[in-house]
């Protein structure tokens, strides 16, 4: 990647904020025609958004997904620095498209009108410039021409900012007063503000220091492993995400926590001493240690990565489907992809004056603080120290949208405290001496379809054959533990999750569970496989009967009530049912007896061996 050879230093990304009424055209323009800017054609070639942080990868894959983000960028080169400019349509989706473009830049350019001083738009400009980790904001106060060039008109408009700003903890602010249209202070000083003893805006521009601020640390995920047959040479392919690395230093490979050393480091062109941020090389380590694809390799000294399976991060939703509590997403965090699922929203951030709003779920463009839960420890870094390894999006599982992008500000240390205890009897044991193995049977399907009638069947079958059985009944259960829930989308995600976190207990206690919900959404019938499947028998039955005959056989009188308005969100109705698309057993009762039914039931129970009598000792 020769683009990036000479190291970050000699490139600077940044963003303008602002709208066209306070001069950023004018200002973008006057930067690139009276800088001196070559257009850089050979940046742009080279595609400098396939380099981009996996953060906006995420978002720049989604286009053809349907979203679309709308950030243009230019590129010009002085003889000090290479520059990348996004720009951003101040539109209604402002938020994702100013994120988009803020999520790579290190510097930000707030534009003020200097007639009309700091502005709404301006503290929203700034929180999200804040919340996308950029450390260096210049203050552009624009129009100084139109008050006179008066110092207390600026020092005025600077103060307020600064105030206003204050709760963003902005780390950099330097403030400039200029004309875009006369073109003072924007390549050079002009006659007109002599009080002002600062640099001009592209002065500052070439000087400015966006080093990290942790010295930058050695970060290197593992894309993808090479080996050679011949020579057993095995490589690890990536890019340098922070600092550098020298052939003989020691790394931490991370999650398995094993050190090393850096062996040689390899390109296309020869092998290395150095590689430092940005370049994409393979690397060799000394001994031979397990690395996957997805690891993180680190400086073993300094701030080390975290390791956490939980952690509390500002997500930013991009999709029209809002984001619930509860349902499983796939994260992408480096080349690493994982569940995760949001275990609480702690509130929602109003980015037009900062407060904190109580939320049960972001629809788009909204911005919340929550707390993931992974299914497994990852490795990662804060955004702030890192944005590669700092930053992630989430996925839909069903159409593989990137629906969210996420910036993590702390692991949560709960989980690595809670360890699971594995008591001496165990779930086999246990399910033994009830001569069956666990066993969790899913009935989905519209009310009245006929699951409490079939599982009720099957339960009657079991009992006279001798096994323990139980069944969670979707009525029964808000009887109690989820009498705390309605039946808005994001309280039957967790009433789902609720009853999928009992099935495991009695399953685990060694049972054969029969539940019966009707749980109409896909998502949260993959996470109970998902969850149950991996531990017990699982079957997912879809019980197929059609609205029509459901609402003719109305055995709980509950359509009747829907549609004479007194039951909100009634699924079939109001609220959609996902239809499973492979179930492991597909009851179409209008075609059949309810004594089949619970035949076909039983019929897997013994294909599966699950009431097969284990032997107590060898389970
Ligand atoms: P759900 O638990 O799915 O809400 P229920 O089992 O409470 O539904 O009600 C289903 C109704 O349909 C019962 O009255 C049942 O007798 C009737 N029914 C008629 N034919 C069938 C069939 N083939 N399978 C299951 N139920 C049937």
């Amino acid at each position: 990647m020769p683009l990036l050879s000479g190291g970050a230093g000699d490139m600077l990304r940044f963003i303008t904020c602002g709208s066209v009424d306070d001069g950023k055209s004018t200002l973008i323009g006057r930067l690139l025609v009276d800088g001196n800017a070559v257009p850089d054609d050979h940046l742009h070639a080279n595609g400098i958004d396939g380099d981009l942080a996996q953060l906006v990868d995420g978002l720049h894959a989604e286009r053809t997904q349907g979203i679309t983000i709308d950030v243009g960028y230019r590129y010009f080169t002085t003889a000090r620095r290479r520059y990348v400019i996004a720009d951003t349509p101040g539109h209604e989706q402002y938020t994702r498209n100013m994120a988009t473009g803020a999520s790579t830049a290190d510097l930000a350019v707030i534009l003020v009108d200097a007639t009309k001083g700091v502005r709404r738009q301006t503290y929203r400009h700034s929180a999200i410039v804040a919340l996308m980790g950029i450390r260096q904001v210049v203050l552009a106060i624009n129009k100084m021409d139109l008050v006179g060039w008066r110092q207390e008109a600026f020092s005025a408009i600077a103060a307020t900012y600064r105030a206003l700003t204050a709760p963003l903890a902005l780390p950099t602010v330097t403030a400039i007063p200029m004309s875009a249209r006369l073109g003072d202070n924007v390549i050079d000083l002009g006659a007109h503000m002599p009080w002002y003893d600062g640099p001009a805006l592209l002065e500052h521009l070439e000087s400015v220091d966006v080093a990290s601020p942790h010295g930058g640390l050695f970060r290197f995920f593992v894309q993808w492993i090479t080996r050679d047959e011949v020579t057993t040479f095995r490589g690890y392919a990536g890019t340098v995400l922070g600092g550098s690395i020298r052939a003989g230093e020691e790394i931490v490979v991370l999650p398995s926590g094993k050190q090393s050393r850096i062996a040689r480091i390899v390109t296309a062109d020869g092998d290395l001493a150095e590689a430092s941020v940005g370049q994409a090389v393979t690397l060799a380590l000394a001994d031979e240690i397990d690395v996957s694809r997805g690891d993180l390799l680190a400086a073993p000294d300094g701030r080390p990565p975290q390791l956490a399976d939980q952690l509390a991060a500002h997500l930013l939703w991009l999709d029209e489907a809002p984001m619930l509590p509860g349902r499983p997403y796939l994260m992408r965090l480096g080349p690493a992809t994982m569940t995760a699922t949001v275990s609480e929203l702690k509130h929602q951030l109003d980015i037009d004056d900062g407060t904190h709003k109580a939320a049960k779920q972001l629809a788009a463009n909204e911005i919340g603080f929550a707390n993931l839960a992974l299914d497994r420890p990852m490795p990662f870094d804060r955004y702030d120290d890192n944005r590669d390894t700092g930053g992630f999006v989430l996925i839909d599982r069903l159409t593989n949208a990137t629906v969210g992008a996420g910036m993590i500000r702390f692991p949560l240390r709960r989980a690595a405290n809670l360890r699971w205890h594995d008591f001496t009897v165990n779930r086999g044991q246990r399910s033994a001496i009830k001569g069956h193995r666990p066993a969790v049977l899913w009935f989905t399907g519209l009310s009245g379809a006929g699951k409490s009638t079939i599982a009720d069947g099957v339960e009657k079958r079991l009992l006279a054959l001798g096994h323990h059985t139980y069944t969670l009944d979707g009525d029964n259960v808000r009887h109690g533990l989820n009498r705390d829930l309605g039946f808005t989308a994001a309280d039957r995600v967790e009433n789902i999750r609720r009853v999928i976190e009992t099935a495991h207990l009695m399953a685990d206690a060694g049972l054969i569970v029969l539940v019966s919900f009707i749980s109409p959404f896909r998502a949260e019938r993959a996470r109970a496989r998902e969850r149950l499947g991996g531990d017990f028998f699982f079957a997912e039955i879809f019980v197929d009967t059609s609205l029509d005959e459901c609402e003719r056989r109305d055995p709980k009188g509950l359509y009747r009530k829907a549609r004479a308005g007194s039951l909100q969100n009634f699924t079939g109705l109001d609220s959609p049912y996902e239809p499973p698309e492979q179930p492991d057993l597909h009851l179409r009762t209008t075609a059949s007896t309810i004594d089949a039914e619970v035949e076909q039931v039983l019929g897997i129970l013994r294909h599966h061996g699950v009431l097969d009598r284990p032997d107590p000792l060898r389970s």
